[in-house]
C-alpha cells in the first residue's frame, strides 16, 4: 500500500522550526515510498485564524522545498461533512448537546469532592448528559448556545477494545476513557479538532498521520471516532518536538524560530533540511521530550 502522509498546520501563527520538522518527516515518509504528501489547513478556529498566516504556509513550504501534492484540504470548507458525522453520532445516541459555559463547568468541578483529571485536564462532569431529550431539544429551539459532546461510556460500550498502529507497525491499545465526554463540536465552531482531524484523514486517504508527540494522547480518541464512524485507521507517527535553548517547546512567542525569520536571517534552506534529516538543529535549539 502506498504511503499518503499529511502536514496539518493551523494558520493561527507563523510556522516555526518545529513545523518544518513535522512537514519534513511527513514529506520524506511519502517521498521515499513513492507516495503522496498532502497539506491540510486546520482553520476551524474562527477567532484565531489569520489569512496572512494561511498564505505564509505556502511560501514557507516552497522555501523549504517541501511542496505538497495537489490542492490542500481546507477544514473551513468541510463544515457539512462535520455536521453529517455529528448527526450520525447523535442519531446513534452517542452525542448530546452541552449548554454549560466554561465557568459553569469549572464551578461544578470545584464543588465536587472527586473531580477526575484526564490527559487534557479536568474531565467534564456530565451535567448535560443527564438532561431529558425534551429539555435539550427545547433549549436548542430557544437558540441557547451549545457544544456537542460524545457520551464516552456509551461509545466504549459500542466498540469494545480497540488498537491503533504506530509507524513501525506496533499495536497500541486505544484508551480514550480518561478523556471523558470530549467535545465533538464547539459552541463557536461546527467541529472540534478531534472530529475534524479524524474525518479529514479518512476523506483524503491518509495512511500515515504525522504529528508531534504532544498529540499522542489524542490518537486514543481518534481511534474511537474511527470505529464509531466506520472509518479506516491510518498509522500514526508522533515525532519529537523542538525546543529553545532552555528546552521550552517552540511556540508563537519564539519569533526567531519562525521560518520567515530564518529566511530573513539568510539561512540556507537546503542546509537546514539536510541538517534536520540527520537530527542536527540550528544553534540555540534542542530536541525536547513531550
Ligand atoms: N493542526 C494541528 C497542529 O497544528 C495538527 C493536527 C494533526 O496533525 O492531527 O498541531
Amino acid at each position: 500500500m502506498s504511503v499518503v502522509s499529511r502536514f496539518a498546520p493551523s494558520p493561527t501563527g507563523p510556522l516555526h522550526l518545529g513545523h518544518a520538522w513535522s512537514a519534513l518527516v511527513a514529506h520524506d515518509a511519502a517521498r521515499t515510498a513513492g507516495g503522496q504528501f498532502l497539506l491540510r489547513i486546520d482553520d476551524i478556529d474562527p477567532g484565531r485564524v489569520r489569512s496572512a498566516f494561511r498564505d505564509a504556509i505556502d511560501v514557507d513550504l516552497a522555501w523549504l522545498g517541501l511542496e505538497p501534492d495537489g490542492e490542500p484540504l481546507v477544514q473551513s470548507l468541510r463544515f457539512p461533512a462535520y455536521r453529517a458525522a455529528l448527526e450520525r453520532l447523535a442519531g446513534d445516541g452517542l452525542a448530546y448537546p452541552c449548554f454549560c459555559t466554561r465557568a459553569e463547568i469549572a464551578a461544578e468541578i470545584a464543588a465536587s469532592a472527586s473531580a477526575p483529571h484526564g490527559p487534557d485536564g479536568p474531565v467534564y462532569p456530565g451535567t448535560c448528559r443527564r438532561l431529558s431529550a425534551n429539555e435539550a431539544a427545547a433549549r436548542i429551539v430557544a437558540g441557547e448556545a451549545h457544544a456537542w459532546r460524545l457520551d464516552m461510556a456509551g461509545a466504549l460500550g459500542r466498540t469494545g477494545p480497540l488498537v491503533w498502529y504506530d509507524e513501525t507497525g506496533r499495536a497500541i491499545a486505544a484508551d480514550p476513557a480518561p478523556f471523558g465526554d470530549i467535545v465533538l463540536a464547539r459552541r463557536d465552531a461546527p467541529a472540534s479538532y478531534h472530529l475534524a482531524s479524524t474525518l479529514d484523514d479518512a476523506a483524503t486517504g491518509v495512511t500515515l498521520a504525522v504529528r508531534g508527540s504532544d498529540l499522542f494522547a489524542a490518537t486514543h480518541i481518534h481511534r474511537l471516532l474511527q470505529a464509531l464512524l466506520d472509518l479506516p485507521s491510518p498509522a500514526y507517527l508522533h515525532h519529537q518536538l523542538i525546543g529553545d535553548a532552555d528546552g521550552r517547546r517552540l511556540a508563537k512567542r519564539h519569533d526567531a524560530a519562525s521560518i520567515a525569520s530564518l529566511r530573513a536571517a539568510g539561512v540556507d534552506p537546503n542546509t537546514l533540511i539536510t541538517d534536520l534529516r540527520i537530527g542536527r538543529l540550528p544553534l540555540g535549539y534542542r530536541w525536547v521530550a513531550p
